[in-house]
């Protein structure tokens, strides 16, 4: 891997571990609050928030004219289900047309009487964190693999930069196979 992919991935890992961090805060303050994030137009209105544990997606589609507050807004609710909000919005209308749920994941769609569409679709947060988490994960990984490499390779006495065999090599010398100098290689000539 060149010099220029590996930062990139460095920086990639430390921008997956400060979302995941953030999934783990939202993850513990939605049993306690729900925020919203929305935004609202002529075409009605897209939400993203938070609910006991759940991160949902809500696309509102209606027709406003006018619109009441356009544009994005910010909000706070006491934590509500994804599903409580849902049988709120729908109660007294007519049925929800597409409901599938497994595992905490989730999607709702359904037409409301005044010709608008309401589709809410729900992920648990462990999955947002899971994922975020993988790429820190992997990345810690890789390091201590290639620190253990590089460990093994010292106490071996062969070069810790391309595996070749030391041994026969003066312990101030590079190494004969990449060009090397060790400093840290105190070992010199074992002889057989
Ligand atoms: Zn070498």
């Amino acid at each position: 891997m060149s010099r220029i992919l590996r930062h990139l991935f460095s920086g990639l890992c430390g921008l997956s571990l400060i979302l995941c961090l953030a999934t783990v805060i939202f993850w513990i303050r939605s049993y306690s609050v729900s925020e919203w994030v929305s935004y609202r137009s002529t075409a009605g209105e897209q939400s993203l928030y938070t609910a006991r544990g759940h991160i949902a997606l809500q696309l509102y589609i209606t027709h406003w004219s006018p619109v009441h507050h356009p544009g994005l807004f910010i909000d706070q609710n006491r934590a509500g289900t994804p599903h409580g909000y849902l049988q709120d919005v729908v109660a007294g209308q007519v049925d929800i047309d597409f409901n599938w749920q497994r595992a905490g994941f989730a999607w709702y769609k359904t037409h409301l009487r005044n010709n608008s569409t309401l589709t809410i679709a729900v992920a648990p947060f462990w999955s947002l964190s899971l994922i975020t988490a993988a790429l820190p994960f992997t990345w810690t990984a890789a390091r201590l693999r290639a620190r253990h490499r590089r460990r093994r390779l010292k106490a071996e006495n062969h070069c810790q930069n391309c595996g070749y065999d030391l041994r026969g090599t003066p312990a101030r010398n590079v190494c004969p196979e990449c060009g090397k100098l060790d400093r840290t290689r105190t070992l010199t000539e074992q002889t057989t």
